[in-house]
């Protein structure tokens, strides 16, 4: 028997009614019972009671083939909590040198602030946007103490590298949103990928390194650090801003922008954030609401890079999907998502453009007169 894998009360909670499989993007993709929600926990079950031994390629091939997307959280009448049970399984699938190489060398660059800073640099360079455009930070206290508990933005170790535009966007839109430059990974990528403890210990490090409220232009940020520090603490940029969209409207061509938003997945079906963000778009612009904009993009962390044929496929669909919404942009609120549809839409040579939401609300222009 393995037996202590996953945590028996959560496991138990599956009753097996299959309500989750129309929901299970895997699923929709093969069709295998194996590759859907009520299919892997019976195999964690297995794995557990010793039915399947731990090396079992079908464990191996089914905890890394999940999305991690948590999709079949919401609509679950049991109450599963089954991005908690992923997480466990790859702390035993992904143990020590079993863990894909690609997940250890992202998780070795969110750990070594520099490393982001030289990828970020490369970046800007490639584009031939400014070296120096980062995000304006402010320096720690004197003493070394942490600052009074007040409001302050996180940067995001990739966020911060990659796409350090966002960050400012949110700061144009929330001057009193400050940045302090010492602040760490939230840990999201570790807990993801095998390192559940590790995860755990950076956000308690940032959430010491940003007292008072954190407030984050990621959805999986929000959804990790929540969990760890407490819902209290923390709060996504759509939920910060709600009620305070700026006035005016966002135009394209002379008309009133359309546009279309790219659910984050944790953010959705972790805290149940998806009004937000819709509200503060119908306020500036002309909303389309994808068929599938609650459903994963494919970016789902290391998912891309870890399994590319099939978030290529999945990617296909979702851009099919918004060229045939007529939108001018795609909102997203999630550095992930955000790089998924820029490579999905740039391959499709598409007219439509990706942004995340704070970049788009800083272009609404004001009411004349
Ligand atoms: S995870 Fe929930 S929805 Fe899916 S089979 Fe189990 S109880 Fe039913
Ligand atoms: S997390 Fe997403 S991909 Fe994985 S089983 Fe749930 S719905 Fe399917």
């Amino acid at each position: 028997m393995t037996g202590d894998v996953f945590d028996p009360e959560q496991l138990s909670r599956c009753i097996s009614c299959g309500f989750c499989l129309p929901a299970c993007p895997t699923y929709a993709l093969t069709g295998d019972e194996a590759s859907s929600p009520r299919g892997r926990i019976t195999l964690m079950r297995a794995l557990q009671d010793g039915v399947l031994p731990p090396d079992d390629a079908t464990l191996a091939e089914q905890a890394s083939s999940c999305l991690g997307c948590r999709a079949c959280e919401p609509v679950c009448p049991a109450g599963v909590e089954y991005g908690s049970l992923l997480e466990q399984w790859r702390v035993h699938q992904w143990r020590g040198r079993r863990r894909p190489v690609l997940a250890r060398l992202l998780m070795l660059f969110a750990e070594r602030r520099r490393l982001l800073r030289l990828l970020g640099l490369l970046r800007r360079a490639a584009a031939g946007a400014s070296p120096s455009a980062e995000v304006p930070t402010s320096a720690p206290p004197a003493d070394g103490a942490p600052d009074a508990a007040g409001v302050q933005l996180l940067l995001g170790c990739f966020e911060r590298g990659l796409f350090p535009e966002v960050s400012r966007a949110a700061q144009v839109l929330d001057p009193a949103l400050t940045a302090p430059a010492v602040q760490g990974c939230c840990g999201a990528l570790h807990a993801h990928n095998g390192d559940l403890a590790g995860g755990e210990r950076m956000a308690h490090r940032l959430g010491a390194e940003l007292p008072g409220t954190i407030v984050t232009t990621s959805g999986g940020c929000a959804a990790h650090l929540a969990a760890v520090l407490g819902r209290d603490r923390v709060r996504e940029l759509s939920q910060w801003l709600t009620g305070r969209a700026p006035a005016g409207e966002l135009r394209v061509d002379g008309r009133r922008a359309r546009v279309t938003l790219q659910d984050s997945c944790h953010l959705r079906n972790g805290l149940g954030v998806y009004a937000e963000p819709r509200a503060l778009l119908r306020s500036v612009a002309h909303y389309v609401e994808l068929p599938s904009a609650a459903t994963c993009c494919g970016a789902a962390g290391t998912y891309s890079l870890l399994r590319p044929r099939e978030s290529r496929r999945i990617l296909a669909a979702k851009i099919d999907e918004i060229e045939a919404a007529g939108v001018d942009l795609v909102v997203t609120v999630n550095p992930g998502c955000l790089r998924q549809l820029r490579t999905g839409l740039r391959r499709r040579r598409s007219t439509v453009r990706a942004v995340h939401l704070a970049e788009l609300l800083v272009r609404v222009t004001p009411p004349s007169g």
